[in-house]
């Protein structure tokens, strides 16, 4: 088979792309997802937060990609599910497998889009049994938001990057119990935001310096031992504490997903596995290009689409022979680590302090109340939405539920309350959540259940 234009993933990047292709001109292109559905791992973080750049709106996980699968519908791009791609070689042939087969396709250039993966049990150094009860986070959330099945009662994280963050809430918001989430370094990996709502909120704490030393328990996880470590990351012996769980999250990074890059010859960063690219986003070998994660992995999925445009216009002028003046191979950029938080002082009256979860810039909001606890001012937010959020959060707090309803027939759908509900009821609501059944086919925006202390539950995904 021959292809103008072939891209290897079909998630937000590899969908930017080939939009992006399209509208500069290609119009025989083909997605290849190795997966069942369009969307990569949008699809499986069902909480909001993305899409406030790209399009001025707070989006769950599907509902971003769903604006994207709709464009490849319109215009009618093609792309093939259940294909995963095998090899690449310089010269740009693709060998893939689905259930046709193994099948070569002759491409004039490729984009990668392959994503990232996360770091396994196996990279680090921990003592004691091989129970079962560890996963890395996104395995877990596959099985909490995909499937429907909580992998643990009782749990302890490893790693405060978002995914541990966003983990860590969802994993109470089902009724499990969230005893530490402990991170080796002096600051979190993640959003100052996600801390706020996903720890802050539901008093989990956030154990800084410090990391898992040893696991225990022989079928299933029974506990773990963790312990603070020095400014050389070594444990302390006397600070050891052993923690009683069911279950174990690794949440300790992501390296791009670069193996069938490597084959191709394509060069990598040694440190991060990214892909190296040149301004238009085009590889050292030329008419092979990359974006998203796995040329770096990116904070914010509304990076990740604008990249994959640039991917997509450079794609298109190279198959339309448009010849470039130079090749100049960019550095790596190195990730700046968040701030983590000051701890508020949660009083009614005099100052307060508030981390903004309104976006993902986390700005520290000052607030000073008078003594029956009105707001009298407020400081530090860079937009008119901060001093709302700071004057809600103190005298009314509120908040969006993001979670999944069981389908007549198994499955699950991701939901979120279409406006914000009183922070106390949050869990109260899941419970009556977690009674609905949820009748086929839904569509995104159906209400499944309506007035619930204001708000409806609506659907962010089609099934
Ligand atoms: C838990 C979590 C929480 C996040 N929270 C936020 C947030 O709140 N806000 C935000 O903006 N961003 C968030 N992100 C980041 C955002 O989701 C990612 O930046 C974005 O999804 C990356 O897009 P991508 O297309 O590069 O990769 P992916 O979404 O991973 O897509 C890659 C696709 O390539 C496919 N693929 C890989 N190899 C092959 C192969 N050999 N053959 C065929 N197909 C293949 C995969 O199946 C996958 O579908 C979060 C990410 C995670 C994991």
């Amino acid at each position: 088979m021959k292809k103008d234009l072939v891209i290897i993933g079909g998630g937000p990047a590899g969908m930017s792309a080939a939009v992006a292709a399209y509208e500069n001109g290609i119009r025989d292109i083909l997605i290849l997802e190795r997966d069942e559905h369009l969307g990569g791992i949008l699809q499986q973080c069902i909480h909001n937060g993305f899409g406030l750049h790209k399009f001025g709106e707070e989006l769950t996980g599907p509902e971003y990609a769903w604006r994207y699968e709709k464009k490849i519908h319109e215009l009618g791009i093609s792309y093939q599910l259940n294909t995963m791609v095998l090899e690449i070689t310089a010269d740009k042939v693709i060998t893939v497998s689905n259930e046709d087969g193994i099948l070569q396709i002759h491409a004039k250039a490729i984009i990668l889009a392959m994503g990232c993966r996360e770091r396994a049990k196996g990279s680090l150094n921990i003592a004691g049994t091989r129970p079962a009860g560890i996963y890395s986070a996104g395995t877990a959330q596959k099985y909490v938001n995909s499937k429907g099945y909580l992998p643990g009662k009782e749990a302890v994280i490893l790693g405060s990057g978002d995914i541990g963050l966003i983990m860590a809430r969802r994993m109470t918001l089902e009724g499990a119990k969230v005893k530490a989430v402990c991170e080796l370094m002096p600051y979190s990996g993640g959003l100052a935001r996600n801390i706020q709502q996903c720890l802050v909120d539901y008093d989990i704490p956030l154990l800084l310096n410090h990391t898992v030393v040893e696991i225990h328990g022989r079928d299933r996880l029974t506990g773990v031992t963790i312990a603070k470590v020095d400014e050389n990351r070594k444990p302390i012996e006397d600070s050891k504490q052993y923690i009683s769980c069911d279950t174990l999250l690794l949440s300790v990074g992501l390296i791009p997903e670069n193996e069938l890059s490597k084959r191709a010859g394509v060069i990598l960063d040694p440190v991060t596995n990214g892909v190296v690219v040149d301004e238009g986003r085009e590889t050292n070998i030329e008419g092979i290009f990359a974006c998203g994660n796995v040329r770096k992995v990116h904070e914010l999925v509304d990076f990740v689409s604008q990249e994959a445009e640039i991917a997509g216009k450079s794609a298109a002028a190279y198959i339309q022979g448009v010849v470039k003046k130079e090749k100049v191979l960019l550095k790596t950029e190195k990730k700046v680590p968040n701030i983590t938080p000051k701890k508020f002082t949660n009083t009614k009256h005099g100052k307060r302090e508030l981390t903004c979860i309104v976006c993902p810039k986390s700005c520290m909001l000052e607030i000073e109340l008078t003594n029956t606890g009105e707001v009298l001012t407020v400081s530090g937010n860079k937009c008119k939405r901060g001093a709302k959020y700071a004057t809600d959060e103190c005298t009314n707090p509120q908040r969006t539920i993001t979670t999944t309803l069981r389908c007549e027939d198994g499955r699950m759908v991701a939901v979120k309350t279409d406006s914000t509900i009183p922070k106390d009821k949050v869990l109260e609501i899941m419970e009556l959540i977690n009674q609905t059944v949820v009748t086929l086919p839904v569509r995104v925006g159906d209400v499944l259940i309506s007035g619930v202390f204001g708000s409806n539950v609506v659907a962010t995904q089609n099934l």
